[in-house]
């Protein structure tokens, strides 16, 4: 017996073995979870997260939430990347992902706790998911994605995000008038919509813009601020003294050579302007820098020049436009340029902002967002690419499914009568995912300040007796009815995506038996 003890791990690494490291990962990842859990449907609350630089963001968002929460438990964290997978993948039901993920968790540790063996959970529920995708599959509805329904599915999407209690009915119609906007022969091109959020006014005046807005201003006070049949021109270019020539060194001998030199400058720049006019250009957007003198000229000629516009609105403006974005001055051709209906500046307060609207190819269009304040502006913002995600998801993602809970009622039915047929343990961790499945309808009952267990109960009947039932509510109250009917639809991918990235999440973290932790 004995010898020498044997060391594979540095002195600095911790270890935490068996019960303890699975007990410590599942707390964590149900800790996460449960954080979210109130935010939950359009009755949720709200979280307000400061940062260290005393940055305040208050949302509604669960991906959001958990990504500002700067977490650093190891298994937490694969909470959070359910909540960013699932936000990538199909850009809504974040909060519904990782509350599924934290319950699966809790009822893993159950089964632990009566000894089935993590493979055997795993395997349950494994097969409890491919019971519950098929049980999604089932509940698309078959009616035609016409523009009324898709309306429902963005409203359902946003209720209860910063959006108050104005018209969410407006604001869904032109989330949907702008995904009409960007479908072409072969899906939709999700890059084609922009947001642009601007304080100064309420949410009900967010509207639909047929181009692209950029935060740049005319370079030049003489510029004019409206062109109409803008000849445009998109330039990755400073329209400026080379950095070398301004700094080269001119040997002067008398008061005529130093003249000679800046009328040469002088020269050269209005010569930069004279380029822009012959070619026919009517408005210029410049990603680098305009010299006063450039500008001035330009001014005078009737010119709207705007300088420093970003990569991302130089690209989308040339795009808008049907404008080739030209590096060199000297390669200006007249067939580079664009066509755009209308150019004007419009202030904001103390911001100038540049509309191009009905561009040649004017796929491009921007949702112009705006709210009272920044918060409010910044998180109605996350609610419309919500609704954009949903609707793009219904389209060309299979469908839509009832919302208001109506879809996991029947995950969890189908889920329970399925586990009849799995033998052994494994059955146990197939009950246990349909009783998960329930902490979605019970929080929003709980979230609507209703008793949890008569809410569940009230639904099962009545998902018994008219095969769909939900917990619809509507301004302070909730209640038992057919989410269709209610027009609460989600789309299908975002159940899909929920379950497989829940499921996995979880399944992983059971599985772990052992924390290596280098330092
Ligand atoms: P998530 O991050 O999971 O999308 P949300 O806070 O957006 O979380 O809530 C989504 C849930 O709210 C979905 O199950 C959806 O069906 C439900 N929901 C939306 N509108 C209503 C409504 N009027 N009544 C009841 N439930 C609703
Ligand atoms: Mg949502």
């Amino acid at each position: 017996m004995g010898g020498q003890p044997m060391f594979i791990l540095s002195e600095d690494a911790e270890r935490t073995r068996g019960e303890d490291a699975q007990s410590s990962n599942i707390q964590a990842g149900k800790a996460v979870a449960e954080t979210v859990r109130t935010t939950l449907g359009p009755r949720g609350m709200d979280k307000m997260l400061v940062s260290d630089s005393g940055d305040v963001v208050i949302t509604n968002d669960g991906a959001t939430i958990l990504e500002k929460m700067d977490i650093e438990h190891p298994a937490a964290q694969m909470i959070v990347e359910v909540a960013s997978t699932q936000e990538e993948e199909v850009g809504d039901g974040t909060t519904t992902a990782s509350v599924l993920a934290g319950q699966l968790l809790a009822q893993a540790e159950d089964l632990l706790d009566d000894d089935v063996h993590p493979t055997t959970i795993v395997e349950g529920y494994h097969a409890a998911s491919q019971l519950a995708l098929d049980a999604i599959d089932d509940l698309v509805l078959d009616e035609e994605l016409d523009d009324d329904l898709l309306q429902s599915v963005a409203a359902s999407s946003m209720t209860g995000k910063g959006t108050g209690d104005i018209n969410a009915g407006a604001l869904a119609e032109t989330v949907v008038a702008a995904v009409r906007h960007a479908e072409t022969g072969d899906g939709i091109a999700r890059n084609d919509i922009a947001l642009r959020t601007q304080t100064g006014a309420g949410a009900s005046a967010t509207e639909l813009v047929e181009g692209v807005i950029t935060e740049e201003e005319p370079a030049h006070a003489a510029m004019p601020r409206s062109v109409e049949a803008a000849n445009v021109a998109v330039l990755d270019l400073d329209l400026d003294l080379q950095e070398a020539n301004i700094d080269a060194e001119y040997n002067v001998t008398d008061v005529s050579q130093l003249e000679q030199a800046l009328d040469a400058e002088e020269e050269e720049l209005a010569g930069y302007a004279d380029t822009l006019v012959d070619a026919g250009v009517d408005v210029a957007f410049v990603t680098g820098d305009i010299a006063d003198r450039v500008a001035s000229v330009l001014g005078k000629e009737d010119v709207l020049a705007v300088e420093s516009v970003s990569d991302d609105d130089a690209s989308a403006i040339a795009r808008a436009t049907g404008s080739t974005t030209v590096g060199s001055l000297q390669d200006l051709e007249s067939a580079d340029l664009g066509h755009a209906d209308s150019i004007h500046v419009e202030s904001y307060g103390g911001d100038d902002l540049t509309f191009v609207e009905g561009g040649e190819n004017a796929e491009t269009v921007t949702l112009f967002v705006r709210g009272g304040t920044e918060h409010v502006a910044d998180e109605l913002e996350r609610a419309l690419n919500d609704a954009l995600d949903v609707v793009i998801a219904a389209l060309t993602e299979g469908g839509v499914v009832p919302g208001a809970g109506a879809t996991e009622i029947a995950i969890a039915d189908a889920v329970r009568s399925g586990a009849t047929s799995v033998e052994g343990r494994k059955q146990l961790a197939v009950e246990a995912f349909a009783d998960a499945v329930d902490v979605l309808p019970r929080t929003l009952a709980e979230n609507t300040g209703l008793d949890p267990i008569d809410a569940l109960v009230d639904l099962r009947n009545r998902h018994d007796s008219e095969g769909v039932a939900g917990l619809i509510s509507e301004g302070q109250s909730g209640n038992v009815g057919d989410p269709v009917d209610a027009g609460v639809l989600d789309p299908a991918a975002v159940k899909r995506e929920a379950v497989e990235s829940a499921t996995e999440a979880a399944t992983m973290i059971a599985r772990i038996d052992d924390v290596i932790s280098s330092s």
